[in-house]
């Protein structure tokens, strides 16, 4: 059986109207290879058309990675950059930052998203990790399982999934951790890979565990950067080009979508 062929799931049968019954766990199995098989030929259709490995974008260290994520929640990368390096410029060292009035903080990082609430959250993030570590560094992580270094970032106030990963991948640790942006959540969902109802946060685990548990940093990180560049370029919240996308073939939304095209006088 080709790959693609496994795609074409037959829907469950389905229950007794008087009779809910649970899904047989071998129909779940089933599913789960079929979606691991449906990431891995996305991946590689996706790596194919953004020439991967990507090169990293950043190398920073982990607790600058933490506070740069911070600020790119709901942000324009261009945007976050900007509030990035107007803080760094403003605070070069976090001690300071930490102990600036907030409005001085709001005011540096103010091209960024809800500065009002990003500056005090920053705060609070520094605030917790120099009383609990004694210190503005985060490379202790480097010697934690990726698991216990996710549980350990996101025990802090206001540090979800997003930023765990990120803080992991994207920082010179270039830990195997999957970060899922807006993007990347959104070309999942309209591929199937994971259902509409389920959130960017708990999307997290359920995304991480569809690769294959040999994969690299790098290749964990290609997954990540390809599918939100196929968000931003191709893939778009409005108006996605699903007549140029490499996998329309592949994906119900753009079928979906380009069929009402077809019937349009
Ligand atoms: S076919 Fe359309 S909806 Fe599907 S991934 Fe491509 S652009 Fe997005």
């Amino acid at each position: 059986m080709s790959t693609l062929a496994l795609f074409d799931i037959p829907s469950s049968i389905p229950n007794s109207p008087s009779k809910p019954t649970r899904k047989p766990k071998a129909a779940t199995a089933d599913k789960s290879a079929v979606l691991r098989a449906k990431m891995l030929e996305v991946h590689e259709r996706l790596c194919h058309e953004y020439e991967c490995p990507i090169a990293y974008f950043h190398n920073l260290d982990p607790m600058d990675e933490l506070i740069s994520s911070l600020l790119s929640h709901r942000t324009k990368n261009a945007d976050s950059g900007r509030a990035w390096k107007q803080l760094k410029a403003r605070f070069p060292n976090w001690e300071e930052a930490l102990n600036a009035p907030v409005a001085e903080i709001e005011e540096a990082i103010a091209p960024c998203t809800w500065p009002e609430q990003k500056a005090p959250r920053v705060q609070a993030v520094l605030r917790e990790i120099k009383e609990r570590r004694g210190e503005f560094s985060l490379d202790f992580l480097a010697h934690m399982s990726v698991p216990d270094a996710r549980a350990w970032l996101e025990s802090i106030t206001g540090v979800g999934p997003k930023t765990s990963a990120a803080t992991l991948a994207f920082s010179h640790l270039k830990m195997r951790a999957l970060p899922v942006d807006s993007h990347h959540h959104r070309v999942a969902q309209r591929l199937g890979l994971i259902p509409t109802s389920l959130s960017v946060g708990p999307s997290h685990a359920v995304l991480e565990a569809m690769l294959p548990a040999d994969w690299d940093a790098q290749q964990v990180y290609d997954n990540h950067e390809i599918l939100m560049l196929h968000g931003q370029r191709v893939c778009h919240h409005h108006s996605p080009k699903c007549n140029n996308c490499v996998l329309l073939d592949i994906c119900p939304t753009g079928q979906k979508l380009t069929a009402n095209q077809i019937k349009e006088p």
